[in-house]
């Protein structure tokens, strides 16, 4: 067997033993089949190949300092996946099976966890696909629900540090009334372009406006958006974004602080008063945002003088973390622990 390096791994994809499948036919989801197969036999006239009929979620296994193994918040990616399956037209995946799936897949592959030490963590893959062979514009009859995973390195190698971000005008990832709510593949397509554009200026993300008035701040690329100014989290209200897991955590434990909490529309200019500003996610929990450049009016707005994250993104970030890892107490009953 191969020793894996954990300390250099990125965020790439590992072969590992097993994944787990289970089919809806006939109405209803079959019985869960581990597999150690990596491709996946398909119609070539599959739904999700033409039509988009795809989602995903993404969630982490964490290999705690107590040496049990948790996941965060499993419930939450299983009701986001049913919203998104209500949203592109495909069966729900029940709670129950979902997180059962998660606990299988995770115990399979038990010898990919990285220690905890590494900083490295067992990405966990969830994918559902339309796989009826179709040409008309319809649903699918049959799906695939499938659970992979793989080992992924710390987001911040050189340690927790801020990033500068660019708004792009000229691409939307999601419409207000599209897809944007959702996790569905066909965002990120859209997304490529602008992330491409991004990171040819040097930035680290794009940054996209509201797509009808583009005034108000959307999302950071794959990431929620988030600022702190007079002892308040603002985290944007949008129909275009999608509900961060991560920053909903982040707005209960800010408000545990006794911050104040806002989910509302925030204008362009508003960035100016902020003192510190981050975009969130499960892949980094926190990427502290050094500044925001718009190109098109020559602003620059500034949150880190030093290039350093800010008190409330470090104590957030910190706090979070250790409750991931089984560190600081639970309060709010958020972790699983999937191997004892
Ligand atoms: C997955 C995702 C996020 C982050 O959600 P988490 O549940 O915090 O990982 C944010 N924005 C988009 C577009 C996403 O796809």
């Amino acid at each position: 067997m191969q020793e894996i390096d954990w300390k250099n791994l990125s965020f790439g994809y590992m072969k590992t033993d097993y994944n787990v499948r289970v089919y809806y036919r006939d109405g209803k989801w079959g019985e869960v089949e581990v597999c150690s197969e990596e491709t996946i036999p398909m119609h070539m006239a599959a739904t999700c190949l033409h039509y988009g009929q795809e989602a995903f979620e993404g969630l982490k296994a964490y290999r705690c300092p107590d040496g049990k193994v948790r996941v965060f918040r499993v419930d939450e990616n299983a009701a986001r996946l049913q919203s998104t399956c209500h949203g592109i037209m495909m069966p729900e995946v029940p709670t129950e099976l979902f997180i059962e799936m998660v606990k299988k897949v995770v115990r399979l592959n038990e010898r990919f966890i990285p220690p905890y030490e590494s900083g490295a963590t067992l990405y966990i893959r969830p994918l559902l696909i339309g796989t009826s062979a179709q040409v008309g514009v319809h649903p699918s009859k049959e799906y695939l629900f499938l659970i992979f995973v793989t080992p992924v390195g710390p987001y911040f190698k050189g340690g927790f540090s801020t990033n500068p971000y660019v708004i792009v005008r000229e691409y939307d990832r999601s419409a207000p009334l599209g897809t944007g709510i959702y996790k569905v593949g066909g965002n990120y397509a859209a997304s490529l372009k602008a992330n491409d554009i991004a990171h040819q200026k040097g930035y680290a993300c794009e940054f996209y406006l509201d797509a009808k008035e583009k005034k108000y701040m959307d999302e950071c690329g794959a990431a929620n958006f988030f600022g702190i100014k007079d002892n308040t989290y603002v985290t944007p209200k949008s129909t275009s974004i999608l509900p961060s897991i991560t920053n909903k955590s982040l707005m209960q434990l800010a408000e545990d602080y006794g911050m104040k909490v806002e989910r509302r529309q925030i204008p362009e200019d508003e960035l100016e008063t902020f003192e510190e500003a981050g975009a969130c996610g499960t892949a980094a929990v926190i990427s502290p945002i050094s500044y925001i450049d718009d190109l098109d009016t020559g602003k620059r707005y500034t949150f880190s003088k030093d290039g350093q994250p800010g008190p409330m993104s470090t104590k957030l970030y910190n706090h979070l973390r250790n409750i991931q890892y089984g560190i600081e107490e639970d309060k709010h009953g958020w972790t699983t622990v999937v191997i004892e």
